[in-house]
């Protein structure tokens, strides 16, 4: 069976393809490898990721998403070109349909730019729709309904919290606060706290293993290597869980403030509507242990997790690829 429609998450961390029947097909870090000077690009995705921090000066790894808005056009065409042949396996006679998510905040020169890269990177037509609506209905929000929704979609580079009514986004906010900063807080914190300088991917590792937003009773713990500040040598320490508390409250309270911005300025019946059925958090940061309940203890507004939240957009795309006609007034797409 030849493939003819795609769907592709494009996140700032971790990029998904879906296709219909088969259900998602690849999950892959968003990172591309270029070569310096001639910028010719080497790998994308996990081949791409395995090059971090072990590359010669004339190699360059680029998260070309990171910030949420799409920073480079030729490397995010050479990633749809990449999930594209993944998806096709080998010859394909047929030119694909493809629907790719983008940030709320994407300007409209950014979203026609996406498009413009996936036209020339092999698709037959090319829509974009904005992610916090693919949230909403990979969460199973039925959006067309007159009814107030929340999304708050937590990524690695960004958070966009939207209010949806009618199948249109209502207000939003789009801010460049999610599991990275995390992470970079994490690292700070064990810096300063035991001299220890520790890597990305272990103050990631941190924030998934024990990480929590608000204390918890029964502690856990994790040995963390490093190397020390003075000595420069090698060193480890034991980090426990509510240490976590007070690492991420800064940027845990810049996410809050900004799901508070997005309220004050919805209308007073959605509003009523969200104080009613709570808001609902997606990616993969809402996985942060107790994340839920800061937000609603602090907001009190309810709050809770979607099902699945790291696939809740990419099943949104999905969804709006198997229903184009449904979904078309929520699509941008090239005249
Ligand atoms: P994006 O859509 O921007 O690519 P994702 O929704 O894939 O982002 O989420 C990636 C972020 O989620 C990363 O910062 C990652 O560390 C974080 N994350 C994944 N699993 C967990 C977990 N169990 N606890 C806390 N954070 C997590
Ligand atoms: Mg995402």
């Amino acid at each position: 069976m030849f493939v003819t429609k795609i769907a592709i998450d494009l996140g700032t961390c971790n990029s998904l393809v879906f296709i219909p029947k088969k259900g998602i097909i690849l999950q892959e870090p968003s990172v591309v490898a270029l070569s310096e000077p001639e910028k010719k690009i080497l790998a994308v995705g996990e081949e791409a990721k395995l090059m971090i921090g072990r590359t010669p000066e004339t190699i360059k790894v680029y998260r070309p998403l990171k910030d949420g808005v799409i920073a480079d056009y030729r490397v995010t065409q050479a990633m749809i070109k990449h999930f594209i042949t993944k998806a096709q396996k080998g010859f394909n006679p047929f030119k694909p349909d493809l629907v790719i998510s983008v940030p709320a905040g994407a300007t409209s020169t950014e979203r026609r730019a996406v498009i413009e890269a996936a036209l020339t990177s092999g698709a037959k037509r090319a829509f974009v729709a904005k992610e916090p609506i693919l949230a909403a209905i990979g969460a199973g929000i039925p959006i067309h309904s007159s009814q107030g929704n929340m999304v708050i979609d937590i990524g690695g580079g960004t958070s966009e919290i939207a209010v949806i009514s009618l199948g249109g986004i209502v207000t939003s906010s789009s801010v460049r606060v999610g599991g990275d900063k995390m992470d970079t807080a994490i690292s700070e914190y064990v810096k300063k706290k035991y001299n220890l300088v520790i890597g990305t991917q272990s103050a990631e590792e941190i924030k998934i293993k024990i990480g929590t937003a608000i204390p918890q009773k029964k502690e856990n713990f994790i040995e963390v290597k490093g190397r020390d500040i003075i000595s420069g040598l090698p060193r480890s320490v034991k980090i426990y869980s509510n240490e976590l508390v007070g690492a991420l409250k800064e940027v845990l309270e810049e996410i809050i403030e900004a799901i508070k911005q997005v309220l004050r300025k919805t209308p007073p019946e959605l509003a009523a509507d969200i104080m009613d059925k709570g808001m609902i958090m997606t990616g993969g940061g809402s996985l942060l242990r107790n994340i839920e309940q800061l937000i609603s203890k602090t907001i009190a507004v309810p709050c809770f997790i979607g099902e699945a939240p790291l696939f809740c957009v990419i099943k949104g795309v999905g969804v709006v690829l198997e229903n184009l006609d449904f979904y078309k007034k929520s699509l941008t797409t090239k005249k």
